[in-house]
Order: C-alpha cells, then structure tokens, then sequence
C-alpha cells in the first residue's frame, strides 16, 4: 500500500499547528498527504476536550470508521491530542474501538515517527501518554496554512480556570526562548509567509515561567525583540490573550511595533464579577473594563474581539444581565460566544446548580443575535472605505478571492489574477454580516 497520510484535526489553531508538525514528520518519513481517508495507508485524529461536543464528534468518526479499517487492516488508525491526555481517557478509547493501533498524548506529538515504526513491529495496541511537561519543536513542519504562520511561544496553562480541562491535558507553563522564537518567526518572514500568529494558552504570561533566566523575557521583551529583528513587510499577531496578564507595558509594545496587527483578542468569558471569581478568572467586570480603555488609549482604533460563555453554574439572570451590558459598553468587534459544557475532572461540572439547558439556550440565542447587531454595525462602518486585505484563499463558491484586514474582517473581491500571499487594496462597496465586499483599486 502506499505511504499516504490523511489529518483530522479538531479543536483550536494548537492542534492544527500540531498537524502541521506530524505531517513534517511524516513527510520527512516518505509519507505524502492525502484529503481522502479511503486513500490514506494512516489516518490520525487530532482531538480536542474542550466541549462535550467535539470528543462526541471524535468517536462519531471513529464509530463511522470501523467498517472500512476492519476491511483494511493494514491501514493503520492513531488518536492524539487533548482528548487522548485526559485521565482515564486513553483506555475508555482502547475499550470502546480496540481497532485503534496508536493512542498518544499532548506530550508525546513529537515521539510519533518512533511510535509508528514500533506499532509497524507489533499487533496490539501501542498506548503512550506521558505527563512530561516538555516540549521539543518537531522541525520540519509542513506548514499548510500560506501565507498565514503559527508559531508555539509558550505551551500550557497555569490558571486552572474552574470550567477548563486545558491545565489538565496541556501541563505546566514552558515558554520557548526569545532567540528561538525571533529565528522561527524571521525564518518564516524569510520564505514569504506574510502573517505570523504567537500562540499560546496564555500568551500574556509569556516567560513568567523562566523569568531571571537568560535568554527569556516577558512578552512585551519578546514583541520587541521582533520588531527589532525582524524587519519586512508582514503582519504579527497572538492568541490568546488572557486579560489578567495584559500590561500597559504590553500595550505599548503593540502599539509601538509597526508590524503588529491593531487586533487582540481578550477573552471575556462572564461580566458578572461574581461569576469571575468563581470561574477562579482572577479579575473583576471593573478590571476587564480598565484593560479595554488601556488598549483603546494606546490604540484608539484597535478591533477588540472576545469569548463569552454563557449558563456556567450558578448565572443568575442578573449576572447573564451584567455580561450583556459589559458586551454593549465593550463593543465587541466579534465574539465567539458558547454554552458552558461541564468536563469531567475539573471543579465547576462537580457544582450541583448547573444551568437548565434551556435557560443556557434562551440566553444564548439571545447574546448571539445582539452581538450579530453589532458586528453588522461595525461592518457598515467599513462601506466606502479603502481596505488593505492579505489575499488569504480563492473562495470556489463565491468565486472570489478572501483576504483580511488587519482587524481580522473578512474582504471579498474579484480578479483574474492569483493574488494569495499579497497584500491586496479594496475599495468596500457592501457589507454582508461579519464580511465586507469590495473592488480592487
Ligand atoms: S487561561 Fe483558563 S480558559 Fe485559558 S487555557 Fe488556561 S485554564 Fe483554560
């Protein structure tokens, strides 16, 4: 059979980075991609836990797999990632579909060339979940996401907000060094990648975790340390932002570097004071609101983008109320907004108010209209004006190329010519929901 690879990836841009790292591995192994899994000799999953949904949509997958991996046998099955790292988790999977040959956890990404070269030895399942809290840069990577780049700057969280599963699977905070982060992101500017987005759980704590150490900084040091070093026509971006670690420092370093896009995204989660304390979020309504004015006052024209959770134990109407009014006064450029799912092993699914799935679906019907209002005002703001996008993709459906503006909107426009990877300029003529349309000039 041919050595062909085919990647599910579900979840946020960590795993889709973290594929992007299997393929290079892969591929150095004489593997070549495929889109179809019927023409693949290994298909790996790539899992998240955040939300009940997305493991349930995991083992729908693999339930609808099993045919075809008991008529081919050498085909060989592998699930890694966040749902994998869970307690318990990795033999619940083994359980339920025993045909998977590789089951490996969030530590142990980069050991997977050995562990396919084993599994190709050995009949039984291979299982590896370390609890290491290292992590090595699996290079090279087969990066598939031109002209945009991630780059990992820090892996794992500390907070252990009361909702979230991520300290659990992801470990302890380990920040890369500046130097190494600075290499990656000019090497990257280098061979034309056009956008560059650092990535973390919590980019703000970026170095806390080596701070004295040589060669680390903090956040603001290694924004800096890029602008310095990294000079060429490209766009810097970072996820997430967590509002507790966003200083004026930090701020200032944004502002002052002419590459970093005028766009955070600075998860909200609750407006109810209360609610944050007991989501252990470590800030107050009042303090997330004073993050906002310092962006705004050092960049009066940043797009500020966010999460908001609604139906977490305990919300009462009048805090759900609070969170509305911080969205309004806030005016959120966009949110992505959920329901709070309970996962196992962390302190808030043992809470015994949970919230009627109803009320949790009444709230957010009614947040996610609102807050559609407002992106649609905002994107109103844009006729007329003159737009520079980065040509992203060639969209078949509408027939148009897709680019984005250095607020993260989403501009279409037409042309003849194959403009992914340039920086293209768009004269908005329609607005439709989150996108803006317009001509080439
Ligand atoms: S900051 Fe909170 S929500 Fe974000 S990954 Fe860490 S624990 Fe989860």
């Amino acid at each position: 059979m041919e050595k062909k690879y085919f990647i599910q990836v579900y979840g946020c841009q960590m795993n889709l980075h973290e594929a992007e790292k299997l393929a290079g591995m892969l591929e150095k192994m004489g593997y070549q991609k495929t889109q179809e899994p019927e023409s693949a000799s290994l298909i790996i999953y790539v899992t998240c836990c955040i939300r009940e949904n997305a493991e349930q949509k995991v083992y729908g997958h693999l339930g609808a797999l099993k045919p075809y991996k008991m008529a081919n046998r050498e085909v060989i099955v592998a699930v890694g990632g966040c749902m994998t790292q869970q307690s318990g988790a990795a033999e619940k999977l083994h359980k339920t579909f025993p045909f998977v040959d590789i089951i490996f956890g969030t530590h142990n990404l980069c050991d997977f060339e050995r562990l396919l070269k084993e599994k190709e030895n050995r009949k039984k399942t291979l299982i590896e979940i370390t609890e290491v809290n290292s992590e090595r840069e699996c290079i090279p990577m087969k990066r598939d996401s031109y002209p945009n780049a991630w780059v990992n700057i820090i892996y794992g969280c500390n907070n252990f907000c009361t909702y979230c599963i991520v300290p659990y699977v992801r470990g302890r905070e380990r920040s890369r060094k500046i130097d190494d982060v600075v290499n990656e992101v000019k090497s990257l500017v280098n061979d034309g990648y056009k956008e560059i987005t650092l990535l973390g759980q919590n980019v703000n704590s970026y170095g806390n975790d080596a701070k004295g150490q040589e060669g680390y900084g903090d956040f603001a040091d290694l924004i800096n340390a890029i602008g310095e070093n990294v000079k060429g026509d490209y766009r810097l971006r970072f996820m997430s932002s967590h509002p507790k670690d966003l200083t004026e420092r930090l701020v200032q370093a944004v502002a002052n570097n002419k590459n970093c896009c005028h766009s955070i995204h600075l998860p909200l989660q609750s407006g109810s004071t209360k609610v944050l304390k007991e989501m252990n979020r470590k800030y107050s309504r009042e303090d997330y609101e004073a993050k906002v004015e310092l962006i705004r006052k050092y960049m009066p024209d940043c797009a500020i983008t966010t999460d908001v959770m609604v139906g977490f134990p305990g919300e009462t109407d009048e805090d759900y109320n609070q969170t509305m009014e911080v969205m309004e006064k806030v005016n959120f450029a966009s949110a992505f907004m959920f329901v709070y799912s309970p996962r196992e092993g962390t302190p808030a699914a043992r809470r015994v108010d949970q919230i009627d799935g109803e009320i949790s679906k009444q709230r957010i019907m009614k947040m996610v209209a609102e807050q559609n209002d407002r992106t649609a005002r905002h994107s109103k703001t844009y006729e007329g004006k003159i737009v520079t996008l980065l040509c992203e993709d060639f969209d078949d459906k509408k027939q148009m190329y897709m680019g984005r503006d250095e607020y993260g909107r989403m501009g279409y426009f037409e042309t003849t010519e194959n403009k992914i990877g340039q920086f293209v300029t768009i004269k908005v003529t329609k607005t439709v929901g989150i996108s803006i349309y317009g001509e080439m000039i």
